[in-house]
């Protein structure tokens, strides 16, 4: 055991082929002198306690062999983060003896993203600000539904390198990728939080802020403790991409039953190149071919993203359009009206033009819905959610306090 009984977790290898170490802070220098090993994340070194959320199993179970405790008591412990009823403060753990608890108190946390601002719309979703360890600032959105469904819309980088134009986080540019830990602790702390009500987190979007194909092993790693961690099945999670043709047909070959959903927009490489960047790498018909590939794999039905803008992307001929580039394709439209942002005119389509653009697609055998848009009273929108006055005024609060401090 290490004298400040903190741990290391090393890795070696990239990717999927990844296998992780624990070390103690005593045995640290032996391991960080071979070179195959890689530090990626320092939890627990003296003053960083380690962060019950980011320990997958075996590193829990080692953590407390360490300690010198037996096996079953990582059971125990996954248990109070994963299963009824939840705790908020480890003292609450009470089948744990209490030098264990006293040992967690001491070195790890429940969680190291803090709340900076939370608002509930009239229909109940609920929009929370997470400040993350490095003051990084991170939107996620819980969506009850009248079925029980409960629905938790995560970010994975804070901001995004995509620039789509129509897109809030996308004009506030990139700032940095989300690790695993930070995606699954926002559904994870959601999940807790709903069990305290006797409800239960059902379903994942990977819609809040950023392109999760550009985090592409932090996102599928998040997903995969969703669904072990959290229990929920693959088929209550979706990933949605602005196209990263590479990406798609990579999760093809996953395996994984999780749904896949394409933000498409418009259906010329004209238009969408002048609205999403992307389009000038990867062009529709390369992103279609993509599509079509991960249908044959996977035998999955692909969503696309559509989101009405008035005047531009919802008249008859551009339904007509999509339509074609979709025929044969195992898929589905979502119909979105545009969600006005600071930094594009567009306005959102009229219902009724909505009900219309439904008709040509359906009428040309494309099935199409039109998303209900929930939490808009709060701008709770998803992809909508870094360009808000509530958020203006968290990052003030932050930073008069953080001056506060400094001074
Ligand atoms: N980067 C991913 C996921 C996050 S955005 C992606 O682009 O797919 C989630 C969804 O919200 C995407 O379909 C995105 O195109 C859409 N979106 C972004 N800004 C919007 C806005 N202002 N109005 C309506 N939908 C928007
Ligand atoms: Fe990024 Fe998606 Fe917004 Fe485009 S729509 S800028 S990919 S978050």
């Amino acid at each position: 055991m290490s004298e400040d009984g903190g741990v290391i977790i090393y890795t070696s290898g990239m990717g999927a082929r990844m296998s992780r170490t624990i070390v103690t802070t005593a045995s640290l220098s032996a391991v960080a002198s071979a070179s195959r090993l890689m530090p990626v994340r320092m939890l627990g070194t003296a003053g960083a306690p380690v962060n019950l959320y980011g320990l997958h199993d075996d590193e829990m179970v080692s953590m407390l062999k360490e300690w010198g405790q037996p096996k079953f008591r990582a059971k125990q412990l996954k248990s109070w983060l994963y299963d009824a009823p939840a705790v908020t403060h480890i003292d609450e753990m009470t089948n744990l003896p209490k030098a264990l608890r006293a040992k967690l108190v001491e070195h790890t946390t429940l969680g190291e993203m803090s709340v900076a601002h939370q608002q509930e719309s009239n229909d109940g979703t609920r929009k929370r600000l997470w400040q993350c360890h490095d003051d990084a600032l991170i939107e996620s959105v819980l969506m009850p539904y009248a079925d029980n469904r409960r629905t938790a819309c995560i970010s994975s980088q804070v901001g995004c390198a995509m620039g789509c134009t129509f897109c809030a986080t996308g004009q506030m540019g990139f700032k940095r990728d989300l690790t695993e830990t930070e995606i699954f602790e926002q559904a994870a702390r959601f999940a807790a939080e709903l069990r305290e009500k006797d409800e239960r987190l059902s379903n994942v979007v990977f819609m809040g802020m950023g392109e999760p194909f550009r985090n592409y092993d932090a996102v599928l790693g998040a997903a995969r403790r969703i669904m072990t961690d959290l229990g929920i099945g693959a088929r209550h999670i979706t990933i949605s991409t602005v196209g990263l043709v590479p990406q798609i047909r990579r999760f093809a070959d996953e395996g994984l039953e999780v749904k896949l959903a394409i933000s498409l927009h418009e259906s010329t490489d004209e238009k969408r190149s002048s609205i999403m960047p992307v389009n000038r790498r990867w062009k529709l018909e390369e992103l279609i071919d993509a599509c079509h590939y991960y249908v044959q794999q996977s035998g999955r039905r692909i969503t696309f993203e559509w989101a009405l803008i008035s005047g531009t992307n919802d008249d008859a001929a551009t339904a007509k359009r999509l339509a074609a580039l979709l025929r044969g394709l195992k898929c589905h439209v979502n119909l979105i009206p545009l969600n006005p942002t600071r930094g594009f005119d567009g306005r959102p389509s009229s219902l009724p033009n909505a009900e219309a653009f439904i008709k040509v697609l359906e009428s040309n055998g494309i099935p199409a819905t039109v998303r209900v848009r929930r939490g808009i009273d709060i701008d709770a929108g998803c992809g909508q959610l870094a360009d808000s006055a509530s958020k203006e005024l968290a990052i003030k609060k932050i930073t008069s306090r953080d001056r506060r401090r400094a001074s």
